[in-house]
């Protein structure tokens, strides 16, 4: 059933490096979830498999001495949202990591996987791209720094160079987790098992005379690659948080979105949900930040 050609299990990062250049073409494997589909469908034949679920550094999560989050590669959703750091500090990330598939599927698929594989509705990616997060590319010759909301570039497309790379971790500043409030939410057309219709994530926070002074959001599934609507965002900066303001917000995502048709949705149903989640995110995120709306 499988057209597979050889496997390879790797102990370290600088191992699964070595496959990969020793190998050409191989693939690197951690939860499977993804790879092991495209194998059964037979999109993939004659592959030859290095995997990295093995390697102890690509796991886990912990704080730098700077306070920034970091969180390993190879940590499966379920490890991230039972991780106390992870919930203290990104709460957004850590329940849209729970959003993800089911209890199955988050006990073994990784948020590294979740990246490379380039998919626009990946439901770890919005609150990433919020949160500044700054993605680790390793290869034989050194590290390289990506900021993740420069990572994907089209449908199922990354800068990551993957002959010869690594994703090794994520890291979230510290300063924009601290004092922030967030909120991710996803709409499908069912709970669970379901991939994103469209995902939205809003990550704020307000200064002491409660303006916002901080605001970021941003869309899976709302373009051809998950996005920030940087204009929308500095829309809000320096403003009281106000029912009249959403209403301007959800006008003005919709012009840095370019949403498309497709069988989970028509385009005026997606339309509608950009501006929908856009708003209620941004209620959630305020109130997270400690404010309320003045309406
Ligand atoms: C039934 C089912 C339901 C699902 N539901 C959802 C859902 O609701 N939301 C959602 O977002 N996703 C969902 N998915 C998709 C999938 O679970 C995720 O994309 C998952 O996060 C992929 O991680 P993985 O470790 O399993 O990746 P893998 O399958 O191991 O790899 C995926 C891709 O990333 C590459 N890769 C993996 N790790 C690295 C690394 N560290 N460095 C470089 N390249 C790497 C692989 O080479 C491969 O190309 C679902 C999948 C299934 C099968």
């Amino acid at each position: 059933m499988y057209d597979i050609k050889e496997t390879f299990r790797a102990n370290s990062v600088p191992e699964a490096l070595e496959l990969l250049r020793a190998h050409p073409g191989a693939i690197p494997v951690c939860g499977g979830t993804d790879v092991m589909i495209h194998l059964k469908e037979r999109k993939l034949r004659q592959a030859a498999l290095v995997g990295i679920m093995d390697i102890a550094s690509l796991q886990g999560i912990y704080l730098e001495q700077t306070g920034d989050l970091f969180i390993g590669s190879g940590t499966c959703f379920d490890s991230i949202y039972q991780n106390p750091l992870a919930r203290a500090c990104v709460p957004m990330l850590a329940d849209a990591c729970n959003q993800v598939g089911s209890p199955q599927i988050r006990s073994v698929a990784t948020i590294g996987g979740n990246l490379c594989n380039g998919a626009v509705s990946a439901d770890s990616v919005p609150s990433l791209l919020v949160l500044n997060a700054e993605l680790e590319l390793t290869s034989l010759e050194g590290k390289r720094v990506v900021k993740a909301v420069d990572f994907h570039t089209g449908p199922g497309k990354t800068v990551l160079e993957t002959d010869r790379e690594l994703l090794t971790g994520i890291r979230i500043p510290k300063a924009s987790y601290e004092g922030h409030g967030g909120k991710y939410l996803k709409f499908g057309q069912r709970n669970a098992m379901e991939i994103a219709t469209l995902g939205c994530a809003v990550n704020c926070a307000l200064s002491p005379d409660g303006t916002i002074r901080d605001f970021a959001i941003a869309f899976g599934v709302a373009a051809p690659r998950p996005i920030r609507c940087a204009k929308a965002e500095s829309l809000m900066l320096g403003r009281r948080p106000t029912g009249a303001l959403l209403k301007e917000l959800r006008r003005a995502v919709l012009l840095e979105c370019a949403p498309r048709e497709s069988w989970r949705a028509s385009l005026e149903l997606r339309t509608q949900l950009i501006q929908e989640l856009a708003e209620r995110a941004s209620r959630c995120a305020i109130e997270h930040a400690g404010g309320s709306l003045d309406d």
